[in-house]
């Protein structure tokens, strides 16, 4: 129940089994070639998706190496530990950085962000997160879009735990670069990573050379769009193929039938946590954060002992706090592969495991809250 790796549908799994294939057999390149597209789908774009072996964090650095100019200024709207990485990483290429941190549990205001473009002119990229895993917090990525261009800059957007989970239409809300992971809501082993850039954005990288080789995106589209679309280094073949039958498992559900099995899956969380006189981080429950729930634990109960507890009593991993959260929050994901009967048997140990940590709720509430949730939506919640 954490937010990545996620667990694995048995059939992605068993597709890693097969044997091995060369990346220029025809057999491969069919697969390629249905992944690239199947990728258009759940980015919501026309642009090349580009496919790259590394975790999620190596798609935000081909963001900042293919757009971040040494001494150039560059703004990163920051609401937890996610959002800081996109700061280190543009310190790391040189930007002249702009880090504004929006507080933990808050989502990054538009309004504010408008403020802070306004004092620091001139900032020629917008860095932010769409789903900040840290703190369960989903940015409004299509506000947030409209500010960043209204000031001239692009934006780029770290989805890599909202993609597939939260609704995201790249092209509808113009976002110029998205970036993901193959390890979170895409139901797929840890390993690849996804940028999707726009034609500003490509000319953008393409009018500053240079400083980037594995990560530059004018090479991979370029690869890319050929027919048949060809990859400019080995692609590891294992995870493209598992990706393959992840992508169809969320294509023969319907994407707005996973999206609507995500949002399920989050209200019938907070109310768990509700019912269990938890707060929600952040202190107002958001209809849109479905990705990860991250609830304040009692000030009575040892932090850093919920998650240890829930892993050595009864199998179940969940996370804890990260950063200056550590030991104050757990946090249940609801990302990829989860069913409603994921969600209740997790609040079912949470409970067991609070009441033995000293937190005094009725064993069962939050249990019969997440069950109503999910019998009043008469929708079926199974794999
Ligand atoms: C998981 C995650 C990442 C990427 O982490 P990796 O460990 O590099 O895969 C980046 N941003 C967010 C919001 C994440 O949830």
């Amino acid at each position: 129940m954490t937010a990545g790796p996620t667990p694995l549908p048995p059939a992605v799994s068993q597709v890693m089994a097969e044997p091995m294939t060369y990346h220029r057999a025809p057999a491969f390149i069919e697969v390629y070639a249905r992944v690239l597209d199947r990728l258009k789908a759940v980015f919501q774009t026309r642009n090349e998706v580009q496919v790259f072996t590394s975790s999620g964090t190596g798609a935000l650095e081909s963001a900042v190496a293919n757009l971040v100019r040494p001494g150039e200024s560059a703004l990163v709207a920051s609401c937890g530990k996610f959002g800081e990485r996109w700061a280190e990483l543009c310190e790391a290429y040189g930007a002249e950085t702009v880090h504004w941190e929006t507080e933990w549990g808050r989502r990054v205001e538009p309004a504010a962000l408008d403020e802070e473009l306004a004092k620091h002119g001139g900032v020629e990229v917008v860095f932010t997160t769409f789903s900040e895993t840290s703190t369960g917090v989903v940015n409004d990525v299509r506000e947030l879009t409209e500010v960043a261009h209204r000031h001239g800059a692009l934006i780029a957007v770290d989805a890599v735990s909202g993609l597939g989970a939260v609704p995201f239409r790249q092209d509808d809300w113009g976002v110029d670069v998205a970036v993901a992971g193959s390890q979170k809501a895409l139901m797929a082993p840890p390993g690849l990573a996804f940028a999707s850039a726009n034609e500003a954005a490509l000319e953008r990288a393409s009018a500053n050379p240079g400083r980037r080789y594995y990560f530059d995106w004018a090479r991979t589209v370029s690869g890319q769009r050929q027919d048949p679309p060809d990859s400019p280094f080995t692609p590891a073949v294992g995870l493209v193929k598992a990706l393959d039958v992840a992508l169809g498992m969320i294509e023969s559900e319907g994407l707005d039938q996973v999206f609507e099995r995500h949002a399920l899956l989050g209200r019938a969380t907070r109310e768990a946590a509700k019912a269990l006189d938890l707060e929600l981080l952040g202190g107002t429950p958001d209809e849109n954060a479905n990705v990860v729930t991250a609830m304040v634990l009692p000030e009575s109960v040892d932090g850093g002992k919920v998650p240890k507890l829930m892993r050595d009593r009864f199998g179940i991993t969940i996370a804890g706090g990260q950063g200056r959260l550590k030991g104050r929050i757990a946090r249940i994901a609801h990302c990829g592969y989860f069913g409603a009967f994921d969600i209740i048997v997790t609040v079912s140990a949470l409970e067991m495991t609070l009441r033995e940590l000293g937190h005094d709720a009725e064993p069962g509430a939050g249990v019969a809250a997440a069950q109503r949730v999910f019998s009043d939506a008469g929708v079926a919640l199974h794999a």
